[in-house]
């Protein structure tokens, strides 16, 4: 779906995508629960099933409430089309398979989520897609040394999840743009509210909707957010120029290639009539209404969650019991450099290595990097068990920018795919605990930490 895009991000995260009098009227975005749709003659039958004609035919491949989320995303986002999945792991393997179909490889760091290390280490290397592995994203001279003649794309998370590391994405960009490489961004951690990948070089974004987007931990979902720049038409992504029956016509042998016919529309034209078409990773419409209703309020949930995450950093960082807190959010917004200057200093730290998480928090992320924290508790995993359940206004759930605040410990829940090799350079250990701070009152949460580390610490030391 194209998206139109104007007004500011609040009022597009309200308006965006949606025409009343499209949909008798009503107010809100109503929810078709419908599986297919009336194709009316066969003309009409033709080319919808041709995709020349705009509508909906069957909802495995669009249907009208579903179509609202891909508009209003793709407008939060400043991207050119969006294809909804059913989960984020949906539009993360439909974006890395269809990047990488044909035996390609893909260039990550071992600090991804951790269902896309299990995806790119031990599931995608039975379809002949392999990954190679950086310990550090922003070491750009590491990972050009990987680029090879199949490498297709570069994959990272805007802010890593739990160690809120911020990547380089405007570095990365250069250096693949370069070889012809395209950069693909999870930007589910920090939300399109707090930084928008697109604008700084990445080629197409993906996102687990589920978490911040929707917001009330009522709804799973993903998205594929294509910029609409890269050119997928060279000779590097051969399943982009080679003739395709599903939208070609045989009989009048009309034979035609997604990079042909769509240009650079092309990547997401081609998840939705291939990865999501064939894979049936689909969006309920029922689920995107309620994501729908949840991007409503994101710029003032996300806005009050970094404030309060802010001030519940501030704490941890004064215990004792915790000997390393990560949360990138404390390097926001602390002075008024200009965007110039930080752009050249920038430059200066990409030439000498690595670009500083300080210059890029600075640069990028003005208003903070969300609401996710981590940190390390003295004493290891027995103390992360006590704590995790001393406490009793954070809920012990795997699933993050709730409204609720969630504890969780990642090395056995959320990243218990990731291998023990990639622990230190993705700050999931056994002795880290992850926070998702929600919307209660900061007091009442800074309370819970305090009688919970009481208690941990206090229980232990008895034992
Ligand atoms: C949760 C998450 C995913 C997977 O999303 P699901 O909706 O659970 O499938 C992918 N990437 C990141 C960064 C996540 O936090």
């Amino acid at each position: 779906m194209n998206c139109a895009c104007s007004g500011g991000f609040a009022t597009q995260a309200i308006h965006a995508g949606y025409e009343a009098g499209d949909h008798g009227d009503a107010a809100v975005p109503p929810i078709y629960l419908s599986a297919a749709f009336d194709l009316r003659d066969t003309a009409r039958g033709d080319a919808l099933s041709a995709g020349e004609q705009d509508g909906f035919a069957y909802s495995r491949v669009g249907n009208p409430t579903v179509a609202v989320l891909e508009a209003r995303i793709c407008a939060l986002e400043h991207g050119r089309s969006a294809v909804a999945f059913g989960s984020g792991m949906g539009a993360v393997a439909a974006a890395l398979l269809t990047a990488a179909e044909g035996g390609g490889r893909i260039i990550a760091p071992t600090s991804l989520y951790g269902a896309s290390i299990d995806a790119l280490r031990d599931y995608f290397p039975g379809f002949g897609i392999d990954a190679d592995f950086v310990d550090d994203i922003n070491d750009l001279r590491a990972v050009e040394a990987l680029i090879g003649p199949d490498t297709r794309a570069i994959f990272a998370e805007s802010v890593a999840n739990p160690s809120t590391q911020v990547t380089d994405v405007a570095g990365l960009a250069e250096v693949a743009h370069r070889h012809g490489v395209a950069v693909i961004v999870d930007n589910t951690v920090p939300t399109p509210y707090l930084f928008r990948p697109l604008e700084h070089g990445a080629d197409v974004v993906v996102h687990s909707t589920t978490k911040g987007l929707c917001g009330h931990g009522n709804a799973l979902g993903g998205i594929v957010v294509d910029g609409g720049t890269f050119d997928w038409g060279t000779a590097r992504f051969p399943q982009f120029s080679a003739p395709d029956l599903a939208i070609s016509d045989e009989r009048c042998g009309a034979w035609r290639s997604f990079s042909g016919r769509y240009g650079h529309d092309a990547f997401a034209a081609r998840v939705r009539a291939k990865a999501l078409h064939n894979l049936g990773a689909v969006q309920g419409a029922m689920d995107a209404y309620l994501q729908l209703m949840g991007i409503e309020t994101l710029a003032v949930r996300v806005r009050e969650q970094v404030r309060s995450a802010t001030a519940i950093a501030q704490w941890l960082r004064r215990q004792p019991q915790v000997t390393r807190l990560q949360y990138t959010g404390l390097l926001a917004g602390e002075d008024k450099e200009n965007t110039a200057a930080l752009d050249l200093r920038l430059a200066q730290e990409r030439a000498d290595g690595h670009a500083t998480q300080e210059s890029l928090v600075r640069r990028y992320f003005p208003h903070g990097v969300g609401g996710l924290l981590s940190f390390t508790l003295a004493g290891g995993r027995d103390q992360v068990r006590a704590l995790i359940d001393a406490t009793q206004l954070f809920t012990y759930i795997p699933n993050i920018g709730d409204t609720r605040s969630l504890i969780v410990d990642p090395a056995r829940i959320t990243h218990r795919e990731v291998p023990g090799s990639f622990h230190g350079s993705a700050g999931v250990g056994d002795d880290v605990v992850r926070l998702s701070i929600g919307l209660e009152d900061t007091r009442d949460l800074l309370d819970d930490l305090e009688h919970a580390f009481a208690r941990a610490y206090g229980a232990t030391m008895a034992a």
